[in-house]
């Protein structure tokens, strides 16, 4: 089968059984391309499709807000499945080990998953991959261009990636087709977990309170709707504005692959009225969001300094004796107790809803490397905050993001500065010019205001 979104990982003879989707990043029955692409397989040798589904006890810094809004997320996308004859298997465990199982007692005849490319899920798709005797494919939903086409190698900065993904654009602005009801039938069920018991299984998580976005598919697409009727045509004024609603608050949803960045394209690009605010918007959500893919999935140091620039680390180590008027440990800073309101509004901002504008999280991170003695300490904290506090952390957006605000990825030296370096700078004053800080502050301090 010829589809260049799909990568085929390993040949093989498989068994008699279904072809097998394994759902680990996409989760969304819509606008899912491995889910397509398997169905098409499945279809070619007229064999049932299954998807199969591990959850972890466990993923990285995940609390169980994040654990939640995916479970209940996944009740939906379970149904929708089950609806069109494609039985969702589920099982609690890590994936590595769970997933091997349902492969080898269902004799999958060929395996499709999810592209991803953190570190833990490669090693998780490696065991799961080797696990299974048929042909082995994964497939890019994620990224509008395929992150493997749109460059071979890890990416200097947006202005490289842009041309690359603009070139082939084009060539998968294509919509995709409706997964059909699946005519060929599951005989044997192996057993399963239930939603309820996920529910449970997700107790193991440290417990942090839920947050205001409703998950799942349905929610995605609202969001995406209200989002271009109502904030998408002052997107490009408004942007760098963290009082200004007018982002889309997709973040948590797409990390999710609850909705895909496809489908918000089309829809954008369709709907929206200010030419420039569409460009702006696409700016963000195709070009910066892929080359975050891009970065994780070349640089296998893309959360720890050693995927800085020599002359980033040169300049980090050149001020590492520089005086620092104030240093926090990380449990001051997890409480939002700085001298700094505007910092400790968004820290507040990000534990309570599980967002955080743009703007912010630069001028929040940075900080970090501000208060902290060690840039490569302030990178550890940056990186545990943001993925146990936000809905959309562990996600190549928020290495890419901490590696761009401490360690100057795909940023360029900038002016000498005490601690920093040629690190590029943020301060309070800086914020202050750009936008009402007082606003802000008191809209973290008073949460029904926002
Ligand atoms: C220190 C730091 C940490 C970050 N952590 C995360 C994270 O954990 N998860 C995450 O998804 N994003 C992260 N980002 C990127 C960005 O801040 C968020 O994607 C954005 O704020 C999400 O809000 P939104 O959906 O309203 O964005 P919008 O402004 O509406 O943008 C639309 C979409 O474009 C993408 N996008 C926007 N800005 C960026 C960016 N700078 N880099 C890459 N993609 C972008 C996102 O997918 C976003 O949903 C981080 C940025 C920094 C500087």
């Amino acid at each position: 089968m010829n589809d260049p979104r799909a990568y085929k990982v390993r040949d093989g003879h498989g068994g008699n059984g279904p072809v097998a989707c394994w759902m680990h990043r996409e989760h969304r029955a819509r606008d899912n391309h491995a889910l397509l692409f398997a169905q098409e397989l499945a279809l070619e040798r007229g064999v049932p499709l299954v998807v199969l589904y591990g959850l972890a006890p466990k993923f990285l810094e995940a609390a169980s807000r994040q654990f939640l809004f995916l479970v209940k997320g996944l009740r939906e996308t379970a149904a929708t499945l089950e609806g069109l004859n494609i039985p969702f298997l589920l099982r609690l465990g890590t994936p590595d080990v769970v997933v091997p199982e349902m492969i080898r007692e269902l004799d999958v005849s060929a395996l499709v998953m999810d592209f991803d490319v953190l570190r833990l899920k490669r090693q998780w798709m490696k065991t799961v991959a080797d696990a299974a005797q048929g042909e082995v494919w994964e497939v890019d939903s994620r990224n509008t261009v395929p992150c493997r086409l749109a460059s071979d190698k890890r990416e200097y900065a947006a202005r490289t990636i842009r041309p690359k993904i603009h070139r082939l654009l084009s060539d998968f602005l294509v919509e995709p087709p409706d997964l059909k009801k699946h005519p060929h039938t599951l005989k044997k069920r192996p057993e399963t977990a239930s939603m309820d018991e996920a529910l449970k299984h997700v107790e193991a998580a440290p417990a942090l309170p839920e947050t205001a976005f409703v998950p799942g598919e349905t929610a995605a697409w609202e969001q995406l709707d209200s989002f271009i009727r109502s904030g998408l045509d002052v997107y490009g004024e408004g942007r760098n504005v963290p009082t200004n609603p007018g982002v889309s608050r997709l973040s948590p949803y797409l990390h999710f692959g609850q909705i895909s960045a496809l489908r918000v394209l089309h829809e954008v690009t369709a709907r929206g009225k200010n030419r420039d605010s569409v460009a702006a918007y696409v700016e963000q959500l195709v070009v910066r969001r892929e080359l975050s893919d891009n970065f994780c999935l070349y640089e296998p140091e893309y959360d720890s300094p050693g995927c800085f620039a020599d002359w980033a680390i040169t300049t980090l180590e050149e001020h590492l004796g520089d005086e620092r008027p104030y240093l926090y440990s990380l449990e001051e800073m997890e409480r939002g107790k700085t001298h700094d309101d505007l910092w400790n509004a968004a820290q507040m901002e990000m534990v309570r809803t599980g967002h955080m504008h743009n703007y912010m999280r630069m001028y929040w991170a940075k900080k970090i490397l501000e208060w902290t003695e060690h840039y490569e300490e302030a990178m550890q904290r940056a990186i545990f905050l943001n993925d146990r506090y936000q809905l959309d952390g562990r996600d190549a957006n928020g290495y890419t993001g901490v590696a761009w605000s401490i360690g100057g990825v795909h940023d360029r030296a900038w002016g000498e500065r005490a601690i920093f370096g040629k690190i590029r700078f943020m301060s309070y004053n800086g914020a202050k010019s750009k936008f009402r800080i007082q606003e802000y502050i008191d809209a973290q301090l008073r949460p029904s205001l926002i």
